[in-house]
């Protein structure tokens, strides 16, 4: 079976050399195991933070060994009960074409016809649970709300965007990287408006596109972005600190932002959270985002790359915003 390693830690945007494609043998299930092929792999921001040495919320990858995380495969070989081969199931072994894992470890999805396996990294997995929690727990989504979606074109942004909109936020803003990204948001995805975040002062496009103001900031990009929404932020307004990807990549201290201050008489509140701690949330983000998937009041985006060796590109053109929704590598034929 081939999975990709880690052969070197990047130091500013991962290159291709940091990877490694290698044969490996596969041990036979045991007792409580399953054997899976992948079809699905993701890739996602945090892996970034990985591959930096050191602890952050989670632990690093290790050189010379393959990298993980979220994926689906199809059962191949069950010594489990509960698990038969043809079962789908979401796990954490991606990065390879094949995994032996433990069945406590794997959650078994459901196909919907129509909509693409492939949804339960996305719209219905913990990207859409990021998206679900960050606006509604962490941030507390009210109705009337103007709302400001940066990363909007992405996997998170693109959801978090349009489930505001559907709970009944008055306005919503969304920031992308390139002019086809801000037709995106505006034809297809319902934003009320939008702006490429190269376009001049972030700042100033927030205060054309937000008049009067936001009441709540979904934050993935940090840095600038979170500076602009700190002076557009009206009194009690929220901002969840979901990510700050426009510091992934940096070698040394990033700028923050300097108006921190404002956040005392604004009243503001800004709060930090970490999608794994809000599991027991996926069954009511399952069955609300499931049901307007269905009726066709949420759009799923997805950008898919074919086949493992090609895994690595698809993750370092996902930082540099090659990706529209989801990005996700498939490996299997569904
Ligand atoms: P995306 O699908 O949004 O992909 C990343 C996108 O980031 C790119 O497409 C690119 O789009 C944008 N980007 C890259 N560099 C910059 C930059 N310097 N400034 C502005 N935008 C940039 O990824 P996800 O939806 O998976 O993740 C979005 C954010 O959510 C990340 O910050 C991630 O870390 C965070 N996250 C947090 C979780 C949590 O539990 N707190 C869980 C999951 C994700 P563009 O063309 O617009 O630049």
């Amino acid at each position: 079976s081939r999975e990709v390693r880690l052969v070197s830690r990047p130091s500013g945007p991962p290159v291709p050399e940091n990877f490694e494609l290698a044969e490996t043998d596969l041990p036979a299930p045991a007792d409580g195991e399953i054997l899976v092929r992948n079809l699905f792999m993701s890739v996602d921001p945090y892996m970034r933070g990985r591959m930096n040495e050191g602890e952050s919320y989670v632990p690093p990858f290790r050189i010379g060994e393959p990298l993980d995380g979220g994926a689906l495969g199809e059962v191949v070989v069950s010594r489990a009960p509960g698990l038969s081969p043809g079962d789908v199931v979401y796990h954490g072994y991606g990065w390879r074409e094949y995994a032996v894992l433990d069945a406590a470890r794997a959650r078994p999805v459901g196909e919907t016809p129509g909509v693409p396996l492939s949804v339960h990294l996305g719209a219905l997995g913990a990207t859409g649970l990021t998206a679900y929690v960050g606006l509604l727990d962490i941030a507390g989504l009210k109705e009337g709300d103007v709302v400001f979606v940066s990363g909007a074109a992405g996997a998170v942004g693109s959801l978090a965007g349009q489930i505001a909109r559907l709970k009944g936020a008055s306005r919503v803003v969304g920031s992308a990287g390139s002019p086809e990204k801000i037709t995106h948001l505006l034809d297809d995805l319902g934003f009320d408006a939008a702006f490429d975040y190269h376009d001049g002062a972030i700042g100033e496009r927030l205060a054309r596109a937000a008049p009067d103001g936001i009441d709540l900031y979904f934050d993935n990009v940090g840095g600038d972005h979170l500076r602009a929404a700190i002076g557009a932020l009206r009194t009690y307004g929220r901002v969840a600190m979901c990510g700050a990807i426009s510091a992934y990549n940096a070698t040394g201290p990033v700028p923050g932002p300097d108006n921190l201050g404002l956040a005392v008489g604004k009243r503001l509140t800004l709060r930090g959270f970490i999608v794994s701690d809000h599991l027991d949330r996926m069954p009511d983000m399952v069955a609300e985002v499931g049901a307007w998937i269905r009726e066709g009041r949420l759009v799923f985006t997805e950008t898919v790359v074919n086949g493992l060796e090609n895994a690595p590109m698809a993750f370092i053109d996902m930082l540099g915003g090659a990706n529209t929704g989801k990005m996700v590598v498939r490996l299997g034929n569904r």
